[in-house]
């Protein structure tokens, strides 16, 4: 169905505005014309949810900024924040898959969670690219670019095919962010997985003496 880009972009800041503003953010819309174009309502929210999210997470001050513009072809989302950058050695390992989030924990490098990676998987599940372009101390650009005239159906089945029946049993997986938790448990069960989800490090030690799992997804930085 249409859906409307608008309301959409809306309600995703309407959600992380409070916490935009008692941080002392401002937070600001910009779009022209937008299209009402065929995607998925909750896809296209929860991409913008995760970059807005980690913009407040990682800006001290000033401003984070959603542009959005229709394309011939789709739409293109711009999640611009004037936060603490990334640095450029750090660009080419986030947003990995979350196949290689355990690649990522093996080296033991902090600072890749779950987040970029569903953010990016579901942007490319719609036909979609996801760049970033960062300077350290001056901030962050993630742009969405969504080519909606080419994803056809069977796209968004190309990853599931990937995860259906490559483990057997119940996956555990921990995460504190409540949006992801519910995103992975969502995908996982779309895919015939049982999902146990936990918040911490501790619930998920706790888990794992109660029952076997054939996988543990996890983030990098978590809170005990
Ligand atoms: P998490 O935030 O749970 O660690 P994400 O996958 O959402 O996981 O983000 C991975 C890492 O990328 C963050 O830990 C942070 O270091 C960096 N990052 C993401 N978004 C931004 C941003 N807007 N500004 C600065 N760093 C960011």
């Amino acid at each position: 169905d249409p859906i409307c880009v608008e309301e959409i972009v809306e309600d995703a800041m309407r959600l992380v505005r409070t916490r935009a503003e008692s941080a002392g953010l401002s937070l600001v819309l910009d779009f022209v014309d937008l299209p009402d174009v065929e995607a998925d309502h909750r896809a296209v929210k929860q991409i913008l949810l995760n970059l807005l999210s980690n913009a407040v997470k990682f800006t001290e001050q000033g401003a984070i900024m959603v542009h959005v513009r229709g394309t011939a072809n789709g739409l293109t989302l711009r999640v611009v924040d004037t936060g603490c950058g990334i640095p450029p050695e750090h660009l080419p390992r986030l947003a990995r898959p979350f196949e290689q989030v355990e690649q990522e924990l093996t080296r033991a490098n902090a600072g890749t969670g779950l987040g970029l990676a569903l953010t990016k998987s579901l942007t490319e599940m719609h036909g979609g690219k996801l760049s970033i372009q960062s300077e350290v101390g001056k901030g962050t650009t993630f742009t969405v670019v969504l080519d909606l005239g080419l994803a056809r159906e069977e796209d968004s089945h190309v990853s599931s095919t990937d995860l259906n029946g490559a483990f057997r049993g119940s996956i555990l997986v921990v995460e504190d962010n409540l949006v992801n938790q519910k995103l992975v448990a969502a995908l996982l069960h779309k895919n015939g997985y049982t999902a146990v989800i936990t918040q911490s490090g501790t619930e998920a030690l706790a888990a794992l003496e109660q029952q076997e799992f054939c996988l543990v997804l996890m983030d990098v930085q978590m809170p005990m």
